[in-house]
């Protein structure tokens, strides 16, 4: 039998309950092994604004999976130059005894066409496309593998929780709270 590998990619700046929540019930109702948070290394589509040094976000996903069976943290985009592509990183996590699930927001899947080496993203993986409530997704292209996870629907943002601390408001409870301290012990966020 192969292993049933999960790769959820992303920013995470920070990791929040909504990317937790995700990769949990991801691994559950597709029976996966492992669910691998992958925080990218130069994330090319965040080059507008700047993004928390590497080590803090992988020190982050660290702390958020530290309690969680099967979810784990990869640094496999963190230690890599350059732009993160995912393709690349399918083709360094693959092995002929492992398969494969891309672990995608309905937003994330939605931008799928901007990405680099598109065609060989389809040969290396099945998507899995996490909707909350009211979310529908489509399939990202003819002939891909892909599955559908319906998650709840807990509307939380990094972008939104970079913004609340700014601002001095609370996100207890909308992220782990080792990483609340973590956060407020690095001083991090605290301008906009
Ligand atoms: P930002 O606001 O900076 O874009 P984000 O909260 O969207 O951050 P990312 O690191 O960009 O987090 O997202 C990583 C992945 O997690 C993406 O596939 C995204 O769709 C998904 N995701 C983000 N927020 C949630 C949520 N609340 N519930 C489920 N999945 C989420
Ligand atoms: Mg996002």
């Amino acid at each position: 039998m192969k292993e049933r590998v999960g790769v959820f990619g992303g920013t995470f700046d920070p990791v929040h309950v909504g990317h937790v929540t995700a990769a949990v019930d991801v691994r559950d109702a597709l029976d996966l092994d492992r669910v691998l948070l992958v925080p990218a290394g130069e994330p090319w589509q965040k080059a507008s604004r700047s993004v928390s040094e590497r080590d803090m976000r992988v020190d982050m996903a660290d702390l958020a999976c530290a309690d969680l069976v099967g979810i784990e943290v990869s640094r496999i985009e963190i230690d890599r130059d350059g732009p993160s592509v995912t393709a690349d990183t399918l083709e360094a996590l693959g092995a002929v005894d492992r398969e494969l699930f891309l672990i995608l927001g309905a937003d994330a899947a939605a931008n799928m066409s901007t990405w680099k080496r598109l065609p060989d993203t389809r040969l290396l993986c099945t998507v899995v496309v996490v909707t909350r409530d009211g979310e529908t997704a489509d399939p990202p292209g003819d002939d891909w593998k892909w599955e559908q996870v319906r998650v709840p629907r807990l509307d939380v943002s990094s972008s939104d929780l970079r913004d609340r601390i700014a601002n001095g408001r609370p996100i207890d409870g909308l992220v782990p709270a080792p990483v609340v301290r973590f956060i407020y012990k690095n001083d991090l966020y605290t301008s906009a």
